[in-house]
């Protein structure tokens, strides 16, 4: 019988395993059955920029967060796919920090020449994996929004690709019922000009704090405040953006902080991270992890040691982002191909617990990228996923943090080499600080006036 495979989600990740069985096929090989069900009617999943906010048009949570006038916020040479490179794609160099429109019509190109869009059930979403340990398959109930019918399938392996940036982590704050202002988190944000004039507290300090408090103020907000639990993020803030310690409570339109200081606010955005959150799997298969770069019981990061057949993509905090999900697809593709046998249950948890402890031990963000390197290493070296220079990735990720301290506003104006072809990126015709228009057309036009001429 035809070995089966259920991929649940079509962004970068659930995209990246039906390239690697395509490439594997195109090589010859005999591949599985594959089936992938993405809830939304596209692909691309965070990429794929929905206006929408709260509910979708399913009455099921929207699951995207990203927002409009988002920029890459890592160097594109860092997340170049191996066997796809940005030169391929658009066939002239650009700048290293592209739109979002910009990198999903990068992830399109790549799978639509592979041509795996037949795999797809668009508008389909998963609402139940089970598995039946008498037949060893898993039951996989899902959700046609077309045909408003649920049904149920069976397959030998599921692949979970459905993302850990959708569902957020909402701390309350004393005061928030009264708030005169609005309260959102990150999730949820989606235009920056809605701030314009507008005095933004900013609570959080990862990267969505530090990216919507930017955007925030190049949209013209009147102030910004960040504030912190462990540690002030530390850039050098233009004038009218100032840190703090953690919000204590809020009243009327004022906010209090940790240092016994309070300002006015007008509205509040909490970038207070995302969690992994599978409502649609069975209890004993469902990873349960913070966002760091070790989640446990993953043997490779990638396999459910309790059921290897059960595969989870993506999990990981991520300095690497779309490379790290091909190494991982292909690696888990080899041993559904038979290409590599998986060790006993014993032998995988030693190992996933070596490196957590190494996981441990990193102090700074430099070590935690070579970290995320070395891992990735250990997988391509194991398939024919094309091999890429990490030490110069990693070295290319050392030079991006140390341009954010320089200018925290103007790093996304710096060019880099790609560590695919050699390329180096060309300057924007417009620096990031005044480019407001984010579309495809205008960042792909040759200079400002012809920009504006390409969207009207
Ligand atoms: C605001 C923001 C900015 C970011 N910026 C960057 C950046 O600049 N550079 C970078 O490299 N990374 C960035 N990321 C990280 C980004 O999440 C990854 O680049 C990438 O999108 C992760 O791919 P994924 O396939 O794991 O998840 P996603 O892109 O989230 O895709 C998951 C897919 O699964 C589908 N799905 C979920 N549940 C179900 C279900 N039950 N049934 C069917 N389908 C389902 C979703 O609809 C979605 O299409 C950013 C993330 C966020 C939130």
């Amino acid at each position: 019988m035809t070995t089966r495979i259920a991929i649940i989600g079509a962004g970068p990740c659930g995209l990246a395993q039906l390239r690697a069985f395509q490439s594997a096929a195109a090589k010859g090989a005999e591949i599985p059955e594959l089936v992938c069900f993405e809830k939304q009617s596209d692909w691309g999943g965070m990429w794929n920029y929905t206006w929408r906010t709260g509910l979708d048009e399913h009455g099921e949570p929207v699951h995207g967060s990203m927002y409009r006038y988002l920029w890459s916020n890592g160097p594109k040479e860092c997340l170049e796919f191996a066997d796809y490179t940005f030169d391929e794609h658009f066939g002239r160099p650009m700048g290293s920090y592209p739109p979002r429109e910009v990198l999903w019509d990068y992830i399109k190109g790549r799978v639509e020449k592979a041509g795996v869009r037949k795999y797809i059930q668009f508008n389909t979403a998963v609402r139940g994996v089970t598995f039946d340990a008498v037949s060893g398959q898993f039951e996989v109930t899902v959700h046609s929004y077309d045909r408003d019918l649920t049904s149920t399938d069976r397959f030998d392996y599921v692949v979970v690709a459905s993302g850990h940036f959708s569902t957020p982590n909402v701390p309350y704050f004393e005061g928030f019922e009264s708030f005169a202002g609005r309260v959102l988190h990150a999730h949820d944000f989606r235009d920056a000009l809605e701030f314009k004039g507008k005095d933004v507290l900013i609570v959080g300090s990862s990267y969505s704090a530090e990216d919507i408090g930017s955007q925030c103020y190049k949209y013209g907000a009147r102030s910004i405040i960040s504030c912190y639990r462990s540690a002030p993020m530390g850039y050098k803030w233009p004038e009218n953006w100032e840190e703090k310690p953690l919000l204590t409570h809020v009243k009327g339109s004022t906010a209090f902080f940790a240092d016994g200081t309070s300002k006015h606010v007008d509205a509040i955005v909490l970038c207070t991270g995302y969690k992994h959150h599978f409502p649609f799997l069975a209890e004993n298969l469902r990873l349960k992890t913070d966002n760091r770069l070790w989640p446990l019981n993953l043997y490779k990061g990638v396999f459910w040691e309790d059921n290897p057949k059960l595969i989870y993509l993506g999990m990981q905090d991520q300095w690497y982002s779309f490379n790290m999900f091909d190494a991982q697809a292909w690696y888990a593709r080899d041993v559904i191909l038979g290409r590599i046998a998986l060790p006993d249950h014993a032998a995988m948890h030693a190992e996933d617990l070596a490196w957590r402890e190494e996981e441990l031990t990193l102090k700074n963000a430099q070590e935690m990228f070579e970290f995320q390197g070395k891992y990735i290493q250990t997988l391509i070296d194991a398939t024919d996923y094309p091999s890429f220079d990490i030490a110069a990735v990693n070295q290319t990720f050392l030079e991006w943090k140390h341009d954010k301290y320089e200018d925290i506003m103007g790093y996304r104006n710096k060019c880099h080499r790609s560590l695919m072809t050699g390329t180096l990126a060309t300057p924007h015709h417009t620096p990031w600080l005044e480019a407001l228009d984010d579309s495809l057309e205008a960042y792909l036009a040759d200079s400002p006036q012809t920009a504006i001429k390409a969207v009207g």
